[in-house]
This record gives C-alpha cells, sequence and structure tokens, in this order.
C-alpha cells in the first residue's frame, strides 16, 4: 500500500518492512493519525463510540512541524480524576 503525507503529497515509506499487507505501517520520517469522528461532520463519517472502525492519514515530519509552528495542532493529555470519598456524619431525618 502506497503512503503519502495529506498535506503535500510527499511518498512515505514505512519504517519496517511489513510482511502483512494489511497491517497499517507506521512512515519513516511521518506520523500515522487516526481519525475516530465526531458529531458535527458533514463528511460521512459515522460517529459512533464503540465503532471499530476510523479513518488514517499520514503526514510527514515537515508538514507536522510546520502545522504546529502555525498553531494548528494540538497535544492532548488526557488525565483521570481520581474518585473522592467524603465521609459526614450520619444524621437520620436530616
Ligand atoms: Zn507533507
Amino acid at each position: 500500500m502506497e503512503i503519502s503525507c495529506v498535506v503535500c503529497g510527499r511518498e512515505l515509506e514505512p519504517a519496517l518492512s511489513l510482511d502483512d499487507e494489511d497491517l497499517l505501517a507506521d512512515p519513516a520520517g511521518g506520523v500515522l493519525a487516526r481519525i475516530d469522528g465526531n458529531h458535527g461532520t458533514n463528511a460521512g463519517l459515522r460517529h459512533d463510540a464503540f465503532s471499530r472502525s476510523f479513518l488514517v492519514v499520514y503526514l510527514c515530519d515537515p508538514c507536522l512541524v510546520r502545522k504546529a509552528d502555525e498553531g494548528r495542532v494540538q497535544h492532548v493529555t488526557r488525565r483521570r480524576v481520581a474518585a473522592t470519598t467524603e465521609i459526614t456524619p450520619f444524621r437520620p431525618g436530616g
């Protein structure tokens, strides 16, 4: 499968040689971006939190860096909020 940058069209080579053509290739000198979809898109991609399907695009490193420098790339870190426990005296009828 040929992989190329979604922005500039530069052809990218797989970082590792894959024997299985069905596996998604990590590109050398670029990244693989997974698109799960979201509410609001009109591009025909259905949003389903439980879906096992998604889209894939490739981005070469120079385009990624250029877009980041333009402020068009977000870095997301998800943090779990720890459960807290509150203990108060039981007051019947109160
Ligand atoms: Zn590019």
